[in-house]
């Protein structure tokens, strides 16, 4: 590849162990350029599928002089489900690129239990037409440093998960927690669930259990992936398990900000 250059260490001195390391970071470099090359290649072939789509719709309509009115209106709203998947995969590139190229900006002490309480509130209507019912349970004083919108952005993200990949009378529980220093938020659903095997490789990027369920739902494969690098953003980590009797458990774990722990003179309130 690109980074192909090898040195041969000769030796046990020190001209040798700088070659070790030499071929170590040019093994790094390999990698990284691998994996974006490998995610620029995703990314075109996901833009790619829904924009022959339309292409296909509009062209069958060109070519069909006297198509009936409704089944016209139909291949339209196709069209329309296709754009808005466009904007959807467009929106989350960009919020993974970001995440990639800026710093993380200033952040706030935040209430995580208010934060995923808005988060659920703003799914309700989605829970109800998929009939599924979504109980909340959050402890006071969670605070934890990061910014509002990424905090909303993970929550969002698991639990709207939680409710798409769910069946009808299902149920969603979400709730923040306090364990020692940290602050745990969880999000379990007693939906299809996640086969073992394809627990460790969900936060991938563009990586789908069922590719025509998520498709179906209107998913990217990106909102774990967004949840996995903006929680490590702020110092957290996430897991995926398998939820006892069925469906899935997603843990976040922040630390927590106590608060009197304010930052030294100086640096408060700047930027
Ligand atoms: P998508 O846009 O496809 O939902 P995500 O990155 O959010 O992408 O999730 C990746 C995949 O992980 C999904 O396609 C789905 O197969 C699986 N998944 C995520 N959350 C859940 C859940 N709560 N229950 C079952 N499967 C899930």
């Amino acid at each position: 590849g690109e980074y192909g250059h090898r040195l041969q260490p000769a030796g046990r001195d020190e001209m040798a162990q700088l070659a070790q390391e030499f071929n170590r970071l040019t093994d790094r470099l390999q990698t990284t350029e691998e994996v974006r090359r490998r995610f620029v290649s995703d990314a075109s072939h996901e833009l790619k599928t829904p924009l022959a789509s339309i292409r296909l719709l509009t062209d069958s309509i060109l070519q069909n002089q006297q198509m009936d009115q409704e089944t016209l209106r139909d291949f339209v709203k196709d069209i329309g489900d296709e754009a808005e998947r466009l904007t959807r995969i467009t929106e989350h590139l960009l919020a993974l690129t970001r995440l990639d190229s800026l710093p993380a900006g200033k952040t706030d002490r935040v209430d995580t239990g208010a934060v995923l309480e808005r988060a659920v509130n703003m799914l309700l209507p989605v829970a109800d037409a998929a009939g599924v019912t979504i109980r909340t349970s959050v402890k006071p004083e969670c605070n934890i440093r990061c910014t509002q919108d990424d905090l909303y952005q993970i929550c969002y993200n698991l639990v709207e998960n939680a409710v798409k990949y769910n069946y009808p009378q299902g149920s969603v529980s979400a709730s923040v927690t306090r364990d020692g220093e940290q602050v745990l938020i969880e999000v379990s659903d007693t939906g299809i669930g996640i086969p073992e095997e394809d627990l460790p490789k969900v936060f991938n990027r563009f990586y789908r259990v069922d590719k025509a369920r998520s498709r179906a739902a209107g998913g990217t494969g990106l909102g774990l992936s967004i949840v996995r690098d903006t929680v490590r953003r702020h110092g957290g980590w996430v897991t995926a398990r398998a939820r006892p009797g069925g469906g899935s458990l997603f843990t976040v774990g922040f630390p927590l900000d106590r608060g009197e722990l304010e930052a030294p003179e100086g640096e408060a309130e700047k930027g």
